[in-house]
């Protein structure tokens, strides 16, 4: 599969809907952010290995978590688990198109080689300052930046750090794993929850330093 099939697949699958989202997955190219021996196999749906047991997420997963998220021009994100920096780039490709008002995508990652790896692939979002990278144990959040529009996760916790239900703003929204499931978490004005659950979806865990 090229990127073209693998847009169109997920579009004719439904996982893929919103035009700012699907401009995204055809700008930001996949293939940026496999390791060299994979990268023929980039645009299959599938996980890949980009070494320290971590993986790049699958497509569709990562396309059903935005499309949860619905990222706008012009917001801040926390990216939790920046990984190979895809997700991030996705991210920072939608809110980076604001005219006005400059987005910014803070992501955390907490294995040193894959941060040295993620600010590799990044490079062209930070020299735009759409982009900083942090590491540390991403399930504290990052209070420093907060409070965010948008939390989005890409290891899974048994339980929603609550750090998260913290720094994200009244009306903002968090997509991450809880288990097996994608949990949507909308915050109203008075500091209480709406909460989505999809199960079915495979993730590896958020390691975190709390006991
Ligand atoms: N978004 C990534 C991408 O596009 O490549 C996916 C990365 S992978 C599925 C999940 C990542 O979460 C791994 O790189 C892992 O090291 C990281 N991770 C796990 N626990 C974490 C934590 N507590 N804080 C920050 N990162 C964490």
């Amino acid at each position: 599969m090229d990127k073209d099939e693998l847009i169109a697949k997920l579009k004719r699958m439904g996982y893929l809907k919103t035009p700012a989202v699907v401009s995204a997955f055809q700008r930001v190219p996949r293939a940026d952010f496999v390791p060299e021996e994979f990268k023929d196999r980039a645009y299959e749906d599938e996980p890949l290995p980009i070494g320290e047991e971590q993986t790049i997420s699958q497509p569709l997963t990562v396309a059903f978590m935005l499309e949860l998220l619905v990222p706008k021009a012009g917001q801040t994100i926390l990216d939790v688990g920046a990984g190979s920096g895809w997700q991030a780039a996705l991210l920072a490709d939608i809110v980076g198109q604001a005219a006005k008002k400059k987005g910014k995508v803070f992501t955390i990652e907490r294995i040193p080689l894959l941060v040295k790896m993620a600010r590799k692939n990044l490079a062209s979002y930070i020299k735009k300052g759409i982009v900083e990278i942090l590491e540390g144990d991403g399930s504290a959040g990052d209070k420093k930046h907060a409070p965010f529009d948008g939390i989005i996760a890409a290891a899974t916790a048994g339980v929603l750090p609550p750090a998260w239900k913290e720094q994200i703003k009244p009306g903002g929204v968090i997509v991450a794993p809880v288990g097996q499931s994608i949990v949507k978490l909308t915050k109203r004005k008075d500091g209480t929850f709406i909460r989505e659950d999809h199960p079915g979806f495979s993730f590896v865990p958020l390691i975190s330093e709390e006991k």
